[in-house]
């Protein structure tokens, strides 16, 4: 990266989340082939993208959400996808030049790239790591065969766990992702087997979801057929209670529902989502939050990679939303990211985001209900049951 060759001279604005950091994120929306349970913005193509073609579109998008947002200073990167693992190490390069000569690097900014862990990706974490890359998250989702296999990975357990230990070599930071609750037959004891293993290879952070049904899957096609069986709502809740106990014993205790960290070491790029910092979102299908003279900012862009590719060509951009967020929804917004987090909301920022406070009446019946704890300095963060049913609890306090 070029750090901080090409300053744009505006100051930021100052509004309540300044604090949370200003984080780009990078959408990379190919992949080899679509796993079922996948509703990610993510295409399968016969013949390989232009790469080279692309980084330029990427570069055009990034001038002008610089030009919207100038003056900050990234805190964080993030390829996501689709595979950014299927990237060129260049490519990766150019695309950080890119960010580097719009915006100010921070020293510490954390530059991660999710990767699928097969023997051609795990390849080349070494150009990932020259190109500025320091930290890889991996889609291992199961340390079980035939599991795998019915997630429709194209990798091995052991093939995952070599890509882990190439990862360890090359990147002092690195995590990568489990689902669990995956089928009736992941039992507790199965469950906790797993868990321990992958804890055996894990560093600092693993990121630990249940299956979901997304709507428009394979799965949700077969699930809807009765040719896929999910756990019940309580088999989910007793493998998710395990998931709390062996991690916390490890010394990997939960941050976000779906994350746990040795303390110190949770992804800073989620924590700008979570805290509702700014972030630029860049590529096909991306979701971004931008303050500008205007107010907080929704944007996201076209999703068909060769509709964004034709769009930001011919206009140097591609959003199909830029809408500003009002001051209820930006509230709820902030709810609905912040409870994810362990150390939870602040409700001052609550009321300088909404312009509203939260009603004591319904704080104190969901603290008596166990589902909401107060926290010293007056944050309020969800107990683990009412993790279980967030939505709800972010209902009842927007309400
Ligand atoms: S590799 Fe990831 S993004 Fe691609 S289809 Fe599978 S789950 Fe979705």
């Amino acid at each position: 990266m070029s750090g901080a060759a090409a300053l744009a001279p505006t100051s930021p604005i100052l509004h309540p989340t300044s604090d949370a950091g200003f984080a780009v994120y990078v959408h990379w929306p190919f992949c080899l082939a679509k796993c079922p349970y996948c509703d990610f913005n993510s295409h399968v193509r016969l013949q390989p993208p232009d790469q080279a073609r692309y980084v330029a579109a990427f570069r055009r998008e990034i001038a002008h959400r610089a030009a919207l947002a100038p003056g900050r200073t990234v805190t964080s990167i993030f390829f996501g996808g689709g595979t950014p693992s299927l990237m060129e190490g260049r490519t990766v390069g150019a695309i950080l030049d890119a960010i580097g000569e719009a915006w100010a690097i921070d020293p510490h900014c954390e530059v991660s790239l999710e990767a699928n862990p097969t023997s051609v990706e795990a390849g080349r974490f070494a150009d990932f790591r020259a190109a500025g890359v320091n930290r890889v998250s991996l889609g291992v989702q199961a340390l079980n065969d035939a599991d795998l296999k019915a997630l429709g990975r194209m990798h091995s357990t052991q093939e995952a766990l070599d890509a882990v230990a190439i990862a360890r070599k090359y990147f002092e930071r690195y995590s990568f992702d489990l689902i669990y609750a995956r089928s009736p037959e992941q039992t507790p004891a199965l469950w906790r087997a797993e868990l321990e293993l992958a804890i055996s290879h894990a560093a600092e952070h693993l990121s630990l979801y249940q299956l979901t049904i997304e709507p428009d899957t394979m799965f949700e096609r077969l699930f809807k057929a009765g040719k896929l069986a999910v756990p019940d709502h309580e088999a989910g809740a007793a493998l998710y209670e395990i998931t709390q106990e062996i991690t916390a014993r490890h010394g990997l205790p939960v941050y976000e529902i779906s994350n746990h960290a040795r303390p110190g070491a949770e992804c800073r790029h989620n924590l700008v989502y979570w805290r509702y910092g700014e972030y630029a979102g860049i590529g096909p299908g991306a979701h971004g939050r931008l303050v500008t003279d205007e107010g907080r900012m929704a944007h996201s862009t076209e999703k068909r990679p060769e509709a964004w590719l034709e769009r930001v060509e011919a206009g140097g951009q591609a959003l199909v939303e830029n809408e500003r967020l009002n001051a209820e929804a930006q509230g709820d917004e902030y709810l609905l990211m912040g409870l994810r987090l362990v150390e939870g909301i602040d409700p001052a920022v609550f009321r300088a985001l909404s312009g509203r406070t939260l009603n004591e009446r319904r704080v104190t019946s969901l603290v008596l209900d166990r589902l909401l704890v107060r926290k010293p300095g007056g944050k309020l963060a969800c107990t683990p049951e009412g993790a279980l049913v967030l939505d709800a609890v972010v209902a009842d306090l927007a309400a």
